[in-house]
C-alpha cells in the first residue's frame, strides 16, 4: 500500500446496489483505487429518502487525510493511464458505454429514492449523461492534433493535445449521476484519472458508476470518489497534485471554488446558478407555450438549473397566457417518484422545502398574486414527505426577493412586459446567464432575441436548451466562471493542454543557418 493511504479502513466487498430504500443505517462509503472506503471513521452527514421524509443512509464525510489518499491514488495512476493507447482507453470507454446503457433503470432508481425525483425523469438524466460517455467513446477523432507540412525549408510543424494530470470534479446534488457524467467521462478518455466529490445529499449515483467502470476494465485509481462537504472541498482546492478543478453548484460557491482554486495556480470552469427566463411573444401559440412552461417551471421540482423560473409575458396575451399556465400548474400530478402517476416528486431536504415556501411568503408579502398556492400540500401516505407543489406568482417585479434570488423550487414568478425589447433589457439586467427561451412564431423578432440576450444558451420555442454532448454546456455572467464550457469540444480542450513541435530531419548533415536573430521561415 503506498504511503499515504496507510492507516485508512479498506473494504473488498463489492456495495450491493439492489435494493437502496432497504438498506436503511447503510453508510455510504468512498471509493478509493477501485475498492471501497470508510474513511478514517470521523464524521458523516444524514441522507434522506425525500419521499417519506425519513433518513435511508449516513454518508461518509472525508477528512483531508482520505482526500489526499484519493489523490495519491490518481497521480500514481497517471503514469500508466496517460500511456495508455487510444485503442486500449476507447475499450474501456464502450465497455462502460454499455454497462450504463444496460443498467440505466438501476441508476435511475437510486436517484429517484436520494434526490425525490420521479423516475422517468431520472432515465432522462441518465441518458443525458450516458450521451457523454457516447461523445467520450469518440475521443481519438477529436483529440487528432494538426500537421503542417513544410512551414519552412525542410522544416515540419505539428500541434498535439496531452492530459492535466490528476482532475477533481465537485457536484451539486440536482443531477447526482448527469453532472458527474459531464466531466469524469471526458477527463478520463483524454488519459486523465479523476477524483469526484458529489454531492452529499444524494451520492450514491457516483459511487455506483465507479463500480460499473472498474467492471468495464478501468484501473484502479484512474476514478475516484470521495463524499464529504467543505473540508473535502477545500483538501482538493488546495492540494499540490490536482491539475484542474471542475465545479458546478451555485454562484457564491462557483465564485468562491474558481477563486481558491485559480489562486493555487489550477485550470478551472466552475459553473453556478441561474435565473432561466422565458418571454412569451403576443404571437405565439398560447396553449404550446403555457404547457412547456408548466413543464419546465415543475419538471424535477424546478431543482434544475436549466428550469424556468420567470416567465415574461408580453403584451395583449398575458391575461390568456396566465389563465392557461395557472390550468396546467393545477393538473400536475405530485406524488413520490417511485410512483408512476407521478410528474413530479418532493424537494431534496426539509431545510430546501421551508427555504422555497419562505420565498413563495415574501412573494406574497411583496405584492405578488399568488395565483397557484403550492404550500401546505400533503400527499396521502406520505404525509412527511417533503413536497412543496407547483406555485404560480403574477405581476412580480424585478426588485421582490422571488425575482432576485433564484429559489430552485416548483415556483414560476410572471413579470409583465410592453414589449421584445423591455424583455431583452430585463434578461440583460439579471445576474445570471445560464439558460432562456423565446416563444414566438416570428422569425425576426426570435432572431433579435437570440443575438440580443447575454445569456450562454437559448431555446426558440424550446423551455429547456440543454446542449447534445457533442455541443458544450455553460452560462454567461454569474452562471460560469472560467473559460470553458462543459463536454463537448470545450470539455475536450479543458482537460487537455495543447503541445507544438517544430521539427527538421535534414538529409544530409544539420544546416549550417544558425543565426542570433529571430527564426523566419524561408
Ligand atoms: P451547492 O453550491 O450547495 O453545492 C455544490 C457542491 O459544492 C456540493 O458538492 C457541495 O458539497 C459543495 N459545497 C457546498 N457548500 C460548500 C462550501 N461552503 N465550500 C465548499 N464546497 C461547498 O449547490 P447544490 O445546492 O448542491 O446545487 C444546486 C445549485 O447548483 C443551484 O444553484 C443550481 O443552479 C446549480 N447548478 C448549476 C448548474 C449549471 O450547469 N450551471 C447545473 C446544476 C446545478
Amino acid at each position: 500500500m503506498r504511503g499515504p493511504l496507510r492507516g485508512l479502513v479498506w473494504l473488498r466487498a463489492p456495495v450491493c446496489w439492489r435494493s437502496v430504500s432497504a438498506m436503511a443505517a447503510r453508510t455510504i462509503a468512498h471509493r478509493i483505487d477501485n475498492v471501497t472506503h470508510v474513511g478514517d471513521g470521523g464524521r458523516s452527514a444524514p441522507v434522506w429518502n425525500p419521499a417519506t421524509g425519513q433518513v435511508q443512509a449516513e454518508v461518509a464525510l472525508a477528512s483531508a487525510a482520505t482526500v489526499d489518499a484519493a489523490v495519491a491514488s490518481a497521480r500514481a495512476a497517471f503514469v500508466s493511464w496517460s500511456e495508455e493507447s487510444l485503442a486500449a482507453r476507447t475499450k474501456v470507454m464502450f465497455a462502460f458505454r454499455e454497462i450504463v446503457h444496460a443498467r440505466a433503470g438501476q441508476l435511475a432508481e437510486v436517484i429517484c429514492d436520494e434526490h425525490g425525483k420521479v423516475l422517468s425523469d431520472a432515465a432522462g438524466e441518465v441518458q443525458r449523461g450516458l450521451e457523454v460517455i457516447e461523445f467520450a467513446c469518440s475521443l481519438p477523432t477529436l483529440t487528432k492534433g494538426a500537421y503542417s507540412d513544410q512551414v519552412s525549408g525542410g522544416v515540419d510543424s505539428y500541434t498535439f493535445r496531452q492530459p492535466l494530470g490528476v482532475c477533481a470534479g465537485i457536484t451539486p446534488f440536482n443531477f447526482p449521476a448527469m453532472v458527474p457524467m459531464w466531466m469524469f467521462p471526458v477527463a478520463i478518455a483524454c488519459g486523465n484519472t479523476f477524483v469526484l466529490k458529489p454531492s452529499e445529499r444524494d451520492p450514491s449515483a457516483s459511487v455506483m458508476l465507479a463500480d460499473w467502470f472498474a467492471e468495464a476494465g478501468l484501473p484502479a485509481g484512474v476514478f475516484n470518489v470521495v463524499h464529504g462537504d467543505k473540508v473535502a472541498v477545500d483538501a482538493l482546492l488546495d492540494h499540490d497534485d490536482v491539475a484542474a478543478v471542475s465545479f458546478v453548484g451555485s454562484t457564491p460557491i462557483a465564485k468562491y471554488v474558481h477563486g481558491r482554486a485559480t489562486a493555487n495556480g489550477k485550470r478551472v470552469q466552475a459553473l453556478g446558478g441561474a435565473k432561466n427566463h422565458a418571454v412569451v411573444l403576443p404571437d405565439a401559440d398560447m396553449g404550446f407555450a403555457a404547457e412547456q412552461l408548466a413543464a419546465a417551471a415543475f419538471g424535477s421540482a424546478g431543482e434544475r438549473c436549466m428550469a424556468i423560473s420567470a416567465a415574461v409575458a408580453v403584451g395583449s396575451g398575458a391575461d390568456q397566457l396566465m389563465e392557461l399556465v395557472d390550468e396546467r400548474a393545477r393538473a400536475v400530478r405530485v406524488g413520490p417518484g417511485r410512483d408512476a402517476g407521478s410528474e413530479m416528486g418532493p424537494i431534496v431536504t426539509p431545510e430546501s422545502r421551508d427555504r422555497i415556501v419562505g420565498f413563495i411568503d415574501a412573494g406574497e408579502a411583496q405584492g405578488a398574486e399568488v395565483r397557484v398556492d403550492g404550500r401546505g400540500l400533503v400527499v396521502p401516505g406520505h404525509e412527511d414527505g417533503f413536497f412543496v407543489g407547483p406555485t404560480v406568482l403574477d405581476r412580480v417585479d424585478a426588485s421582490m426577493d422571488v425575482y432576485t434570488n433564484e429559489i430552485f423550487g416548483p415556483v414560476l414568478s410572471v413579470v409583465r412586459a410592453d414589449d421584445v425589447d423591455e424583455a431583452i433589457a430585463l434578461i440583460n439586467a439579471n445576474p445570471y446567464g445560464n439558460g432562456t427561451a423565446v416563444f414566438t412564431n416570428s422569425g425576426a423578432a426570435a432572431r433579435r432575441f437570440v443575438r440580443g440576450v447575454h445569456v450562454g444558451m437559448v431555446g426558440v420555442n424550446v423551455p429547456v436548451p440543454v446542449p447534445m454532448a457533442f455541443h458544450s454546456f455553460g452560462g454567461w455572467k454569474d452562471s460560469l466562471f472560467g473559460e470553458h464550457h462543459v463536454h463537448g469540444p470545450e470539455g475536450v480542450e479543458f482537460y487537455t493542454r495543447a503541445k507544438v513541435v517544430t521539427q527538421r530531419w535534414p538529409e544530409s548533415g544539420l544546416p549550417g543557418d544558425a543565426s542570433l536573430d529571430m527564426p523566419t521561415a524561408r
